[in-house]
């Protein structure tokens, strides 16, 4: 996991946050073993703002991933991702009792699974799908 931790360092030396200044990075380890990373991109109209957690999805996505085994996030004061993040993870991980969120600790790193820190998302297979 400190491999994961240092990809989403790098990541957040990337990040874009002129008006906060909370540079946020994340790196996602999927089942099949790849990272994709991401920050946090603001903008001033606030609402177009992305969490660094859902950029590294995008990333993900577009690298043809969809099952997220792993995301750790780094920012200046340890903090989780937040609840949109939580519910994008949900949306792309195959078991959310096995997705692991990391997140750096002064003692080394703290682990929480989905489940642990989300245990009532919305799952795909609760949405009425048309056709
Ligand atoms: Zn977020």
């Amino acid at each position: 996991m400190q491999d994961l931790i240092e990809s989403a360092r790098q990541a957040q030396k990337l990040a874009y946050a002129p008006y906060s200044q909370y540079f946020v990075g994340a790196a996602i380890l999927t089942n099949s073993g790849k990272v994709f990373r991401g920050s946090n991109i603001e903008n001033a109209s606030y609402g177009a703002t992305i969490c660094a957690e859902r950029a590294a999805i995008t990333n993900m996505i577009m690298g043809g991933e969809r099952d997220i085994r792993a995301l750790a996030v780094v920012t200046e004061d340890c903090g989780f991702p937040c609840g949109i993040c939580l519910q994008t993870i949900n949306e792309f991980t195959s078991d959310p009792n096995l997705c692991e969120i990391v997140v750096p600790s002064k003692s080394g790193f703290q682990i929480r699974t989905l489940q642990e820190l989300a245990p009532y998302l919305w799952r795909s297979e609760l949405v009425k799908k048309t056709k």
